[in-house]
């Protein structure tokens, strides 16, 4: 919520969603201060990008340190902004991201070691390549209020180890978690303005984007994402996006049905749902469909809903009055549209916060709104299939494309299947979880996102290939070099006709006419 404090300056209050209660208040960074940031930025980045691998990596293992030091409490200020478990926290936050530190810590110089290129023919010539891998410089890391910490600071680890400096802009659902990404880093030890944090909303973000760093970030709605691509391109700022999810669960009649049930509860409901890889859709065998909803439902009945500092409550409160409004929309879609609410559908009546029971659905089908559009709530849509081409067209038959998981005891099934579906991770017989994983790469097909995030292909993002070319020989001039003349046409056309087909034989034919043009170049 955006407030007036004082009398002239803007604050944002950071309000815990499942008491109403006021954590904290940050100002509002004017577009100045945020312009101010990457220039300074900037600057900080000419000297981190000159460190070694092993500096960074020692100041990295530093910063876990601190984490590890202080782990309940920011597993507690997660909650406190969020709503979300204190466990959860720690699981699905804390733990992942340290791993994914150690990890980018100890082998960033690895992933981008120097990379000896074949050049085929040219290497004949004396020629050699290799492509090195340049820092871009300032990356702005902008992300959504569902995992507050581990994902700018997953990216922003990322981007550092690369030799970059960060400027975040974390949500203004969660601005304090982000304040404390920037302090971690002070107290591991970074050098000063390595690591940025600007606080503010929507507004705030967009200065970012103006203020032309060399990369954004982005995580957030599809709406969003394509604005700031717009604005991005005016200063050719590229851009990674991960955006929303609706993400399907296929469960063959030969799947361990006990375990897809369990997890199925756990891929709708962690996080109150609010994972860009949630479970939002589950397609089930007709065979199998009741038992497995049954199961499904007598386990939703034993979570236990409450406040997150509780140790034994599995699901907390929601984000934003804004996000259990669409719940309620969509719940209201599939009851008018002819599905059954098996349990939940209701906020829950023992509570004030933002609380929305787990909500497990059947008879639900495609043309229904609330199975197109992405609900981000604990909200499980059960529909059926016969057949696995039905499986994978129901699967496919969304505008996103994030993960997708693949029930089946068949594993050869589950891999021609998960090829099928059009989507950037697939699981077998696993779910939601591998954004955890900071070795593979992560991002969503079609509107699910742009670029990636995590592993090679994630680094990949946060540098610029640099191909640096010798001619170890160098003593003749190339036979392409000015002037030009009737034996340079010739000479070109055995270029095309014989040098580039990629044969030694047939270049080596072509040796008497470039030796004839050498000769010519050598005379005038
Ligand atoms: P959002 O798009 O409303 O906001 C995301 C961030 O963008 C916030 O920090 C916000 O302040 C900022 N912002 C808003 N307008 C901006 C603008 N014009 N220019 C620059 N920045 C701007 O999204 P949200 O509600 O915070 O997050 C929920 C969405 O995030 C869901 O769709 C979810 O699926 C998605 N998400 C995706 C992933 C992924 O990895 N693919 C991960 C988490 C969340």
């Amino acid at each position: 919520m955006i407030a007036t404090a004082d009398s002239a300056e803007k604050t944002i209050i950071s309000y815990n969603p499942a008491t109403g209660e006021e954590v904290g208040r940050v100002r509002i960074s004017s577009a100045e201060d945020v312009q101010k940031a990457v220039t300074l930025s900037r600057a900080a980045s000419r000297e981190w990008r000159q460190t070694s691998f092993a500096a960074r990596r020692d100041l990295m293992m530093r910063a876990r340190e601190v984490i590890l030091a202080e782990v309940d409490e920011i597993a507690h200020l997660i909650l406190r902004e969020s709503g979300k478990p204190f466990g959860e926290a720690i699981a699905m936050e804390i733990a992942p991201v340290l791993d994914l530190m150690q990890y980018f810590a100890r082998n960033t110089e690895k992933l981008l070691k120097p990379a000896k290129i074949g050049i085929g023919l040219y290497a004949l010539m004396g020629r050699s390549s290799k492509i090195i891998y340049q820092p871009l410089g300032v990356v702005g890391i902008i992300p959504a209020w569902n995992y507050p910490f581990s994902i700018p600071l997953g990216e922003a680890v990322m981007a550092l180890m690369a030799g970059n400096t960060v400027v975040i802009k974390p949500s203004e659902l969660t601005p304090l978690v982000g304040v404390k990404i920037r302090d971690i880093f002070e107290k591991a030890g970074f050098p000063q303005n390595a690591v940025q944090v600007v606080t503010g909303d929507g507004s705030t973000g967009a200065a970012l984007v103006e203020a032309a760093p060399d990369k954004i970030m982005f995580t957030g709605s599809v709406a969003t994402g394509k604005k700031i691509a717009a604005a991005a391109a005016k200063n050719l700022t590229s851009v990674v996006l991960e955006l929303g999810g609706k993400d399907p669960m296929i469960v063959f009649a030969d799947a361990n049905l006990e375990l897809a049930a369990r997890a199925a509860v756990w891929g709708a409901f962690c996080n109150s749902g609010q994972s860009c890889s949630s479970v939002e859709r589950l397609y089930v065998q007709e065979s199998v469909a009741a038992e497995l909803t049954r199961k499904i439902v007598e386990k939703t009945k034993r979570l236990k809903q409450g406040f997150g500092d509780r140790e034994d409550v599995s699901v907390g409160a929601m984000s934003s009055e804004r996000q259990i409004k669409i719940v309620e929309d969509h719940v209201e879609d599939f009851r008018a549209s002819g599905a059954k609410i098996e349990i939940g559908g209701r906020r829950n009546p023992e509570f004030e916060g933002l609380f929305y029971e787990p909500t497990v659905i059947t008879n639900a089908n495609n043309d229904m709104r609330a199975m197109q559009e992405e609900t981000f709530g604990p909200t499980l849509p059960i529909a059926t299939f016969s057949t696995e081409e039905e499986a994978i067209r129901l699967a496919n038959d969304s505008e996103f494309g994030l993960t997708a998981s693949v029930w089946t005891r068949d594993r050869a099934k589950g891999e021609r299947v998960a090829r099928q579906i059009e989507a950037g991770s697939v699981c077998i017989n696993e779910v939601l979880y591998t954004h955890g994983i900071g070795q593979t790469p992560w991002g969503g097909f079609k509107n699910s996102g742009l670029g990636r995030t995590h592993g090679r292909e994630g680094l990949m993002e946060l540098v610029q290939p640099q191909h640096i070319h010798i001619n170890k020989l160098a003593l003749l001039p190339d036979a392409w070099w000015m002037p030009y003349s009737a034996t340079a046409v010739e000479t070109f056309r055995g270029f095309a006709t014989k040098f580039a087909s990629g044969s030694l034989l047939k270049t080596t034919t072509l040796m008497p006419q470039l030796l004839k043009r050498i000769r010519e170049l050598l005379k005038r």
